[in-house]
């Protein structure tokens, strides 16, 4: 139990960083300069007190101390969900090196998940560290990685071909024309997926990944307009979920002949 928290809080404090890596990666901020955190907003340098994972946001409300200015919930959920994650990767592996691999691994994954959910693109140096991370992980095969990214770019050229050439003539939507059906940042965590958890688990966690992202999906088309919806952070979710329950998902999931 006080292993689990002392997991949680190191979690959380490295969800911390993993935030300043998501808003000063894309914009080329230095990591280093400046140390101290900014308020978007007010450019007001933020104070350690303001700036506890977790417990300052709920203090201050989501709002900067300052300027009163709201502070995306993104941080938040960043925060929680790196400590969660790191808890439940204790709670499977134990102090290890697979329990090292993966939360270097998972913690790429956030950092890429949201960066993708905001610019609707990545850092492709991400996806390699992401990948090279995923070689050290015990059940790696390159085999499996091989073979999914295959598979993607496959599928990619069926289902581009369809919406290039079929539902953009349906639909008379000539934007339709030139979309892509799948990211190319999607290739490197589709093998990853391949690579780790091999054919069975691997498509199980790619159907998964689906199945999440259909409902954004349509409140996106809906809402916005818009037809890109970012697939990085669900394959990445797929994964996650599938790593720290894939047995268990897995059976229920053939129990009840989903899969
Ligand atoms: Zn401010």
């Amino acid at each position: 139990m006080f292993d689990g928290v002392i997991v949680f809080v190191f979690g959380i404090i490295i969800g911390s960083f993993l935030n300043v890596l998501i808003y000063r990666l894309p914009l080329g901020i230095s990591l280093i300069n400046p140390k101290r955190s900014y308020c978007p907003h007010c450019n007001t340098q933020i104070r350690w007190i303001d700036n506890i994972p977790l417990i300052s946001y709920l203090i201050l409300n989501g709002k900067c101390s300052k300027c009163f200015e709201k502070i995306s919930i993104n941080y938040f959920i960043v925060e929680f969900l790196s400590g969660l994650f790191f808890v439940l990767l204790f709670l499977k592996f134990g102090f290890g090196v697979p329990f090292f691999i993966y939360l270097a691994l998972f913690s790429t994954l956030l950092v890429l998940s949201f960066i993708d959910f905001k610019y609707k693109a990545v850092p492709d140096y991400l996806l390699l560290i992401a990948f090279i991370l995923a070689i050290f992980v015990p059940s790696f095969s390159f085999e499996g990685a091989l073979l999914f990214a295959g598979g993607f770019v496959l599928l990619d050229f069926v289902i581009t071909f369809y919406i290039q050439n079929i539902k953009a003539k349906i639909t008379k939507n000539e934007e339709l024309e030139t979309q892509k059906a799948l990211g190319e940042g999607d290739i490197p965590i589709v093998a990853i997926i391949g690579g780790i958890l091999g054919v069975q688990l691997g498509l199980f966690a790619i159907i998964l990944a689906s199945i999440l992202a259909i409902i954004p999906a349509i409140y996106g088309q809906i809402k916005h307009k818009d037809i890109e919806t970012p697939f990085i952070p669900f394959l990445s979710l797929g994964l996650i979920l599938v790593v720290l329950f894939g047995e268990n998902i897995y059976e229920i999931a053939t129990k009840l002949g989903l899969f």
